[in-house]
């Protein structure tokens, strides 16, 4: 459990774990000394809470990307859509409204930027360093490559990466988000830190 959290995180949509919650609360708190956290992959805010209740105690910020159009897994008739996130006048996906709502019911108005677009055009100009970035976006390879191309490089040193959905056995889950952690690895630029379910942790060298 987050310390001391205003609202109930287990009750905010989403597919992050208890545990996983926590570990990114925690490497946030530490990491905010570096510099301001980004994530990518917002959705309805739950990770969002998480590392923003870190950044307000230290007095930082998070920068939160999402298109809030669902990936692919949540579009009608996909696994995991839902509903009540569907604009039906529109006929699209529309994570934003309830994303406002519950950064807005945590107290989080002042520490979260929501920018409301894809990661590459938000990245296109981005010239500040992170203390940590959180990759939980896009899950196919071009989506997640995409991500770590466009963000990592703006990690400071000592910095946090964090990946969700990191599955070694395929049958448990998609691939790319694990590729594109071992690519981080392999890049020699990272090192391991912890892996807290499908939560990865590297700290940038
Ligand atoms: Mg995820």
């Amino acid at each position: 459990m987050i310390p001391d959290a205003p609202v109930d995180i287990d009750r905010i949509k989403g597919f992050l774990a208890a545990d996983e919650a926590l570990a990114l609360y925690r490497h946030a708190l530490a990491a905010c000394a570096a510099g301001p956290v980004l994530e990518i992959g917002s959705y309805c805010g739950k990770s969002t809470v998480c590392l923003g209740l870190a950044c307000q105690r230290q007095g930082s910020t998070l920068f939160a990307i999402d298109h809030h159009r669902g990936s692919e897994e949540h579009q009608p008739g996909e696994m995991f859509h839902d509903p009540e996130l569907f604009d039906g006048g529109e006929a699209v996906v529309d994570s934003f409204r309830e994303f406002r709502r519950n950064i807005r019911a945590a107290g989080l108005e002042q520490v979260v930027v929501p920018i409301v677009a894809g990661s590459e055009p938000a990245a296109r100009h981005w010239n500040t360093s992170l203390g940590m970035v959180f990759i939980d976006g896009g899950h196919s390879l071009e989506a997640a490559l995409a991500d770590y191309r466009c963000w990592a490089p703006h990690i400071a040193r000592g910095g946090i990466l964090a990946i969700h959905d990191l599955f070694a056995d395929a049958r448990q889950g998609g691939q790319a988000p694990y590729a594109v952690y071992r690519m981080a690895l392999a890049s020699g630029l990272f090192e391991a830190v912890e892996q807290v379910a499908s939560l990865g942790l590297l700290r940038r060298l």
